[in-house]
């Protein structure tokens, strides 16, 4: 079968290497141009946090090891106090058990690598789908380029074009819900060719409506994300309040910040957004056969990132499709039709996220201070 997937982010390639192993011909789309050429915009440098929901995903293709190589296992977080008093929460009582940190723009590369090595698969780069037909399967694209395909996957993200048509449709229902927050990501470089702080944890800085957090890169440096009210972020508008600030609710931090000002001046300002649209997939029959358009990962349901589980869920997806796929012998109308059931777990992940956004910013620092612990990192 030929299936056109919009979208060679993570959920796209990871898709397109379970439908190439089941013998299907995968055509990706993606807006952007290779990001494995030399001069690519390599786009923000979001770490993410990959547990074994994802991995798992990554098992069954054999591409966990490689991908878990290239990553930094954080068995626990590490809570930082107004004070720099530090305290280490495992998540789990065997220290094996981690959530691991890695670059999105290296893993993205990684199974665009695996992706189109498998025969079957192409990815055409600067594609970026401007509309659609549902009916035909038409696909136009910038520049007046079309398409045309039977079986059309979105798996293009949090604003998904595919999404965009199907939410025109009577019968799709379709919410976006924003928080009143955002997120600016900042760095702490290393230190004399060394971390700055313990590599083995997920850093937080709880400071009860807002907080930062900090994940480890492989070249020594964490990727910093403060997830602020807007009108925090935009208070600080300027490099004395930005310093006071700092110095005032991070002082352990800002003291490993050398390019904190101009890094909080020129970074962006991320939205925080959770996307629920149902049914996520439309057949239409004709004469001609019928054409069938499906979501999956933050096209079908974006989630605030709290819980670190919107890649690895969109992961999940595509293990989840597969199995659909075995159930309905490889008849994607039908296939897509099972996979509507997921919709049920995914609308629980997205409120734990939400939920955990509190836990993280507030509840574990207050415990933190009633348990009164102290713990020097290495
Ligand atoms: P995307 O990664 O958004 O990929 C979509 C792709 O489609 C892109 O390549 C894009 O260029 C392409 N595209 C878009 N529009 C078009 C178009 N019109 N035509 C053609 N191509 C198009 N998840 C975790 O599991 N763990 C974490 O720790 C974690 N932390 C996060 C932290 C932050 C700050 C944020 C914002 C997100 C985090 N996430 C995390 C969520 C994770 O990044 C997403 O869930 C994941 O990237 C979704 O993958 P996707 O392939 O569905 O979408």
């Amino acid at each position: 079968m030929e299936v056109t997937i919009v979208g060679a982010g993570l959920v796209g390639c990871l898709l397109a290497c379970f439908l190439a192993r089941r013998n299907h011909h995968v055509t990706l789309y993606e807006r952007r141009p290779d990001p494995r050429q030399e001069g690519a915009d390599r786009g923000r440098s979001i770490n993410l946090a990959i547990s074994e929901r994802g991995i798992d995903a990554l098992r069954r293709l054999g591409l966990d090891g490689k991908v878990l190589d290239a990553a930094i296992p954080m068995p626990g977080r590490m809570m930082h106090a107004p004070d720099g008093a530090l305290t280490f929460q495992p998540y789990s009582a065997d220290r094996s058990h981690a959530i691991n940190s890695i670059g999105r723009a290296d893993l993205n590369r990684e199974l665009l690598d695996a992706a189109t090595a498998l025969p079957g698969v192409e990815v055409r780069f600067g594609h970026r789908l401007t509309g659609l037909d549902e009916r035909t399967g038409r696909l136009e694209f910038e520049h007046g380029k079309t398409e045309t395909a039977r079986v059309v996957i979105g798996a293009d993200g949090a604003y998904s074009a595919v999404r965009a048509r199907l939410q025109q449709l009577p019968g799709v229902s379709f919410r976006q819900d924003y928080l009143d927050y955002g997120y600016k990501e900042l760095t702490i470089p290393a230190r004399n060719g060394a971390f700055a702080m313990d590599p083995g944890a997920l850093h937080i800085w709880p400071r009860g409506r807002s907080m930062m957090i900090a994940l480890p890169n492989p070249d020594r440096s964490f990727t910093c994300t403060l997830f602020w009210p807007h009108e925090t972020l935009a208070a600080l508008d300027g490099p004395q309040r930005v310093r006071a600030y700092f110095a005032e609710h991070y002082p352990d931090a800002f003291e490993l910040m050398p390019d904190l000002i101009p890094a909080y001046r020129d970074n962006p300002v991320g939205h925080l957004v959770t996307m629920h649209c149902s049914p996520w997939h439309v057949t239409t029959e004709s004469t001609t056969g019928s054409t069938t358009v499906g979501l999956v990962g933050d096209a079908a349901h974006a989630i605030v990132p709290f819980y670190g589980q919107g890649a690895n869920c969109g992961f999940e997806d595509c293990v989840e499709l597969d199995r659909c796929l075995d159930q309905a012998g490889d008849d994607f109308p039908k296939a897509l039709e099972l996979f509507e059931r997921r919709k049920a777990d995914t609308d629980v992940i997205a409120r734990l996220a939400l939920d955990n956004f509190v836990e993280m910013r507030d509840k574990v620092g207050s415990r933190m201070f009633l348990a009164g612990k102290r713990v020097e990192h290495a």
